[in-house]
Formats: structure tokens, C-alpha cells, sequence
């Protein structure tokens, strides 16, 4: 494990995704300008990407932008969702290293020093590993626990546990991820995917102190769809199997009608072959409904629509002309 500092960093981009947060907004300014001179020697910019917000929020970043020139903002032409806001922060970021956390101070500004700390040890990906998780039910932990150890055991072995996108990348890291054209993006599962050397730093992850969460529970859903299906066709291969085990099931089942009918045995039969209908219709109906879902994702990425529409860019110029939409 690298330890000795073989680089220093020069320049960072804090990526942070935007969506209604005009509460969190302000607490966020206090609590970035108090940490900026402790990032001594490296030129930071921090780009919010305002993903659609229909609340004040959008004003709050132009003024902030006005006044302070390392503060850049990319702005949706719609809400196209947490990863795409994202995604567009990484291909718009210039600096040697990229942060990605949140608007609402979940993630501690102030565990990003040790982050660098880390990069400039040799490693690519520090991502932040959740010690505690306050303020959130015991549904969404109960959730969180199972879902990161089973997408480990049965769909990326390389998903660290716990971890969400709150992660700092280097920039060979962050070209990889701006090179990937797919539309649907898990970009937790994308940079373990990207390799480099990774580590984690752990951090108590803090209660919602303004607004309401933007992921509920159908959000949280698609994107654990999206995470197992961008890396694995377990799912169809599973439900091939069943429908294996119900094909070895249903010759038993015949062999058994014919035994009785050679011996004389009327079988009464109803209720029986209504059941076997009734699972294996079941059944079929479950799996085109799976393959479906694969069809669907190859019919939208092969659209190859833009992942994001970017309306106007703060503080941005020169780069945003390159990038109007989220495509090579
Ligand atoms: N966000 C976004 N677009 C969305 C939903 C969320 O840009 O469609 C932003 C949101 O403003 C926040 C971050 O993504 O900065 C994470 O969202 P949130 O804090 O609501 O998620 P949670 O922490 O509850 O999982
Ligand atoms: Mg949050």
C-alpha cells in the first residue's frame, strides 16, 4: 500500500449535484469557504450542476457565481436526475482530481483533506465508506445493508460496501468515466469498474439538515435496477434456470399423468394442472417481463440521446462550448 506522498495535487474540482435545495444552499457556502484555505498549494473549483431546480436555488447560484469566479454552475435544461448531474459535473471538472458529494452537507466537506491526503499517496479512487448513517428509517439502512452485500456476492465483487458517490477520482479516473456513452449510469459501480487503485476513508454520514431527501423509495428502486442490470444478466440467467427446474418438473409431472392413466387411475387433476397453469404462466409472463427490461435498456442506449441538455454555464468559458450535450 502506497503511503509516502509521491505527488502533490494542484488543482480539484468539486462536483456537486443540485436539485431544489435552496434551504441547503446557504449552509453550504458557510461551510466551503470555511474549508477553502485549508486546501493550501491546490486550485479548487467547485462546479454545482443545477439539475432542473425549480425552487430559488438557481438564483442563489448565479449570485454566488457573480461574486466568486472559482464557483462555476452548469445548468439542465430539465431535471434529468441525480447520475446525469453528475456525469455532466465530471466531463465539465479541469482539475488534476475530481470530488463528488452532496448539496445538503451529508457528506463532510471535511473529510476531503484526508482524501487528498490519499491521492497524493498514489491512490486513484478514495471513496468514502459510511461509518454511521443518521436520520435515516430503518428501512433505507436495512435496504442499503443487503443490497451493497448482495450486488458484492452476486454482481460486482469490486462495489465497496457502504460507499455512495461521495468519492474523490483522479483525473486518468475521471476520462475513463467521460469516455463511457452509456445513458443508464450506476457511477459507483462505473469507478470500482474503472480499476486504479482505491481505498476508502471512513466518516459518519450526517442527518438532512435542510429539505427533504430527493431519492424516495421509486428513485432508490430504479437506480438498484440499474446498478444490477448495467453489470450482470444474472436476473435473465435466473429466471432461465427456473424455467429450467419447471420444464424437469412438469416431464415428472407427465410421466406421473401417464403412469396413472396406464394403470386406470382417473386422475381428478383440476386443482393441480389449475396451479401448474397458473406458476408457469406466471413464470413466463415474469421472464419476458426480465428480458424486457434488457430490450428496453439496449433500445434506449442505442437512441444514443444525450445523457443531459445543458441550458447556460456560469464561469465556464471555454469549456462549455465543447459540451453542450452529454456525448462525445
Ligand atoms: N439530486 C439531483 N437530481 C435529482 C435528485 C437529487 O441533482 O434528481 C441531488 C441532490 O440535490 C443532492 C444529491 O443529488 O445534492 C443527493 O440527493 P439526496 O441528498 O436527496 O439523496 P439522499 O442523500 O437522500 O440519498
Ligand atoms: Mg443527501
Amino acid at each position: 500500500m502506497p503511503d509516502a506522498p509521491f505527488r502533490k495535487l494542484s488543482s480539484l474540482s468539486l462536483i456537486i449535484p443540485v436539485f431544489n435545495e435552496e434551504e441547503s444552499l446557504p449552509a453550504l457556502r458557510t461551510e466551503l469557504e470555511r474549508l477553502l484555505p485549508s486546501f493550501t498549494g491546490v486550485d479548487v473549483e467547485l462546479i454545482l450542476v443545477d439539475d432542473g431546480s425549480t425552487d430559488a436555488g438557481p438564483d442563489y447560484c448565479a449570485a454566488w457565481a457573480a461574486e466568486a469566479p472559482w464557483v462555476k454552475v452548469v445548468t439542465f435544461s430539465r431535471n434529468f436526475g441525480h447520475q446525469p448531474a453528475v456525469s455532466a459535473g465530471l466531463r465539465y471538472a479541469g482539475g488534476e482530481a475530481a470530488v463528488i458529494l452532496d448539496a445538503d452537507l451529508q457528506d463532510p466537506p471535511e473529510v476531503i483533506p484526508e482524501m487528498i491526503r490519499l491521492y497524493e499517496a498514489g491512490y486513484d479512487v478514495v471513496y468514502g465508506r459510511r461509518r454511521s448513517r443518521s436520520g435515516e428509517s430503518r428501512f433505507k439502512l436495512a435496504s442499503a445493508w443487503l443490497f451493497y452485500r448482495l450486488m458484492r456476492r452476486c454482481v460486482h465483487k469490486d462495489l465497496p460496501v457502504d460507499a455512495g458517490d461521495f468519492r474523490l477520482m483522479s483525473r486518468r479516473c475521471v476520462d475513463v468515466l467521460n469516455a463511457m456513452p452509456e445513458v443508464h449510469r450506476f457511477m459507483r459501480g462505473l469507478a470500482a469498474w474503472a480499476g486504479f487503485r482505491q481505498t476508502a476513508v471512513l466518516y459518519d454520514r450526517k442527518e438532512r439538515l435542510y429539505g427533504e431527501s430527493k431519492y424516495p423509495l421509486s428513485k432508490m428502486f430504479f437506480l438498484a435496477w440499474d446498478a444490477i442490470s448495467s453489470f450482470s444478466a444474472l436476473p435473465v440467467r435466473a429466471v432461465n434456470f427456473m424455467g429450467l427446474c419447471f420444464l424437469l418438473f412438469g416431464f415428472a409431472v407427465c410421466l406421473y399423468a401417464l403412469v396413472q392413466h396406464l394403470s386406470g387411475h382417473t386422475v381428478p387433476g383440476w386443482s393441480s394442472l389449475v396451479g401448474l397453469m397458473t406458476v408457469i404462466g406466471g413464470l413466463t409472463i415474469c421472464s419476458v417481463g426480465i428480458i424486457g427490461e434488457y430490450v428496453g435498456k439496449i433500445y434506449e442506449e442505442v437512441k444514443r440521446r444525450p445523457l443531459f441538455i445543458v441550458e447556460k454555464t456560469l464561469n465556464l468559458d471555454g469549456r462549455g462550448a465543447k459540451k453542450p450535450v452529454g456525448r462525445q
